[in-house]
């Protein structure tokens, strides 16, 4: 068998992606390779296979979540998934909802075998947004953080079903359907218009005898602490997605997700440029003029660093590799950025009168006059003109 491409990559979305946009991406990969459009190509039915595989896995918050922790090897069986692929058939009693308005007509293809019944509405919990905020240091390596949420979660006394005895009732206004129909007045006359039904939401059931606690919501406010793996490398801005920790569903839907915006604190010595760090290093005169070796900062500790005799002002050391880990938009790594580090030359402004004597007498001595060549190559050093 041929290696398997990872999920996040056969499907084109970051490893933030959410659900939704990994549904949009889904259905287009389904729509591309569908086997209505590509007649007897091996290759595009194999493809079509790879998107279902994924989508499978990635549209599961809990498969979702252990494929991110522990890739393929958490897919060995568990939940149902052996990842040896999936028949056309099983692909499209799952997912054929996806073709919806696609213009495929998948009784045709297989048939007429392909019945697709739906169950009544699935309730989805809404999305809840979080800050984190990180230090450069946390960012170099990645971390875990534990994030207190206040939000909805499943009432443990009706186990989110929200009824005191466990029973639901047919809703007697719409028969269990979810929807009612009434005669409406329009400029063509009267007309059937179709809503959700009131007196159960839309759910085709009831609850008569309610769960005290949630009242029957199913859900009740509660604080839950959230363990989130941060990836090295991250920026202020980024966003990631944790499946199915969001806000619970009333009565027994699936949960929305948990959005955690990345915020950055600023250093105290250093500015980020992307993966590259900038530090600002000030030399005093004589160690500019004479060389010799200060200490900088790094992510990991101070380094002792040499500067050459006669450094000056405006030139960029760089140090390859003291910067920040490169992240690419599947959430993995690749390289790691550098720590520039800007040297200027500190020109004191008060002297006493010994300094004042010592620099007269340097102001008479031949080499510390710049010539013309020095000027023209210190600007073309420091401005490239
Ligand atoms: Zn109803
Ligand atoms: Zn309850």
């Amino acid at each position: 068998m041929a290696e398997k491409r990872d999920y996040y990559e056969v499907l084109e979305v970051p490893k933030t992606a959410t659900a939704e946009e990994i549904k949009k991406a889904y259905r287009k990969k389904a729509i591309q390779y569908h086997p209505d459009k590509n007649p007897g190509d091996k290759e595009a039915e194999e493809k079509f296979k790879e998107a279902a595989e994924a989508y499978e896995v990635l549209s599961d918050p809990q498969k979702r979540a252990r494929y991110d922790q522990y890739g393929f090897a958490g897919m060995g069986g568990a939940g149902g998934f052996s990842g040896g692929g999936m028949s056309m058939e099983d692909i499209f009693s799952h997912f054929g909802d996806i073709f919806e308005g696609a213009g495929f007509d998948l009784g045709d293809f297989f048939g007429g075998g392909g019945s697709r019944s739906r169950g009544s509405r699935v309730r989805r919990g809404s999305d809840m947004r979080v800050k984190v905020h990180l230090t450069l240091e946390e960012i170099a390596t990645g971390c875990e953080k534990k994030i207190k949420v206040r939000k909805l979660v499943q009432c443990k006394d009706c186990n989110g079903s929200g009824s005191a005895d466990g029973r639901t009732e047919t809703c007697p206004t719409c028969k269990g359907s979810g929807r009612v129909v009434r005669q409406q007045r329009g400029i063509f006359g009267m007309m059937q218009v179709q809503s959700e039904c009131d007196t159960c939401g839309g759910e085709g059931t009831i609850i008569k005898n309610k769960c005290p606690k949630c009242g029957g919501q199913g859900v009740i406010r509660d604080e839950e602490i959230i363990p989130i793996t941060i990836p090295a490398g991250v920026a202020g801005g980024m966003q990631l997605t944790i499946p199915g920790k969001g806000n619970a569903a009333p009565r027994g839907g699936v949960p929305g997700d948990l959005l955690v915006l990345i915020e950055e604190e600023e250093h105290k010595d250093f500015v980020r440029q992307e993966s590259d760090l900038i530090y600002n290093l000030l030399l005093d005169m004589p160690t500019a003029v004479l060389g010799g070796q200060v200490q900088i900062p790094t992510l990991t500790g101070d380094v002792k660093i040499t500067i050459t005799p006669g450094t000056q002002p405006g030139k960029v050391l760089r140090m390859r590799g003291k910067g920040l880990p490169r992240i690419d938009q599947y959430g993995r790594n690749y390289g790691v950025g550098d720590l520039l580090i800007n040297v200027g030359v500190y020109i004191p402004e008060k002297l006493n009168k010994d300094e004042r004597k010592l620099i007269e007498q340097l102001q008479s001595s031949p080499n510390i006059v710049p010539g013309a060549a020095d000027k023209k190559n210190f600007f073309r050093n420091l401005f490239g003109i």
